[in-house]
């Protein structure tokens, strides 16, 4: 007869297998020195591109959590070749491809790698495969889908700088929500690729300075940056206050209670407004009518200046950063 199970039996074990996994998880979480920019790596912010190389030892650590969903996605690449080579016969080839971007003086200035390619009538065709959640997959349809968020503008930076550096013309997205894919075609667009391949070149020359830019403080860069300490260090090591103000604690826990309904609906949000794209009027059942007009505005296009240019209309100002950690 088997021994009775207690409660603090099944206890122990669910705790067992938490801090398990979170040691395993953590023993994966590091840092790499980097040489060269990484070309999945290329963020807007000009500073972090210069933190990434220089100060590579202070990138702040990510936690388990980010860490099980890089885990997560490797296991789906792997799954997505499987479905795609044993279910379709498909054959991938140059699994993690690398490639180098050199400058004009032959230095490397970027390093990166794709997915590896598939056989296809007698070619070889580049592939790079992304998994997200189903808001994300449902909302990335097209290229132009993939310039709303700055984690996605970074795939089609990635996808374009390998292009551009192996010489072919096309390649695809396989994006994946876990259960099945959607295909993307990418196709090379050099001014796109001019655009940053400059901005390396130019960057470059700044790593061999040490010079940084200034910090610019946008929220949705520098909320999740990893050298945000290190960058914006006057304004979070500062000695602290210490306010007693039960209300604005409520609210601010109440902040974090709302915060993710807040991402969700963001993300639902531009999930229904493009699938609405182009339909001047629709109904939705009963309960939801909505209406849409196609409108214009002129505006100057910053990133096609030249460097010198865009200088001379550059402005100064100020401005208060508030950035709000939960303890
Ligand atoms: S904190 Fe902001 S300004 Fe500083 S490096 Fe990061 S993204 Fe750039």
């Amino acid at each position: 007869m088997s021994r009775l199970v207690t409660i603090d039996d099944a206890l122990s074990l669910a705790d067992h297998i938490v801090a398990k996994r979170k040691d395993v998880l953590n023993a994966k979480i590091n840092r790499y020195p980097k040489s060269a920019f990484t070309c999945s790596d290329i963020n807007e912010c000009d500073r972090y591109m210069i933190h990434s190389l220089l100060d590579w030892d202070k990138r702040e650590l990510h936690d388990t959590g980010l860490q099980a969903i890089f885990d997560a996605g490797n296991k789906e690449e792997e799954s997505v070749k499987n479905r795609l080579g044993y279910e379709l016969g498909l054959e991938f080839v140059e699994a993690q491809t690398p490639f180098e971007i050199k400058n004009r003086s032959g230095e490397t200035i970027a390093r990166g790698k794709i997915d590896g390619k598939i056989l296809w009538n007698g070619k070889a065709i580049p592939i790079e495969i992304k998994s997200m959640n189903e808001n994300s997959f449902n909302m990335l349809n097209s290229l132009e889908d993939f310039n709303k968020k700055p984690l996605y503008r970074k795939y089609l930076r990635q996808m374009q700088l390998y292009l551009y550096g192996n010489n072919q013309e096309a390649g695809l997205f396989i994006l994946s929500n876990f259960r099945t894919e959607k295909l993307i075609l990418v196709t090379l667009d050099y001014g796109e690729c001019e655009y940053v391949l400059s901005r390396l070149e130019r960057l470059w020359e700044m790593k061999k300075k040490g010079i940084y830019p200034e910090a610019n403080y946008q929220p949705h860069l520098c909320d999740r940056c990893p050298f945000a300490s290190l960058c914006l260090g006057d304004v979070i090591n500062k000695p602290a206050d210490l306010i007693n103000n039960e209300l604005l604690e409520e609210k601010l826990q109440r902040r974090e209670e709302l915060k993710p309904l807040k991402d969700e609906y963001d993300e639902i949000d531009e999930e229904v407004k493009a699938t609405f794209k182009s339909i001047p009027h629709a109904f939705v059942g009963t309960s939801f009518e909505i209406i849409g007009t196609e409108r214009s505005r002129t505006s100057v296009d910053a990133k096609a200046m030249p460097d010198d240019l865009r200088k001379q209309y550059e402005k100064k100002s100020t401005f208060w950063v508030s950035k709000i950690k939960k303890l």
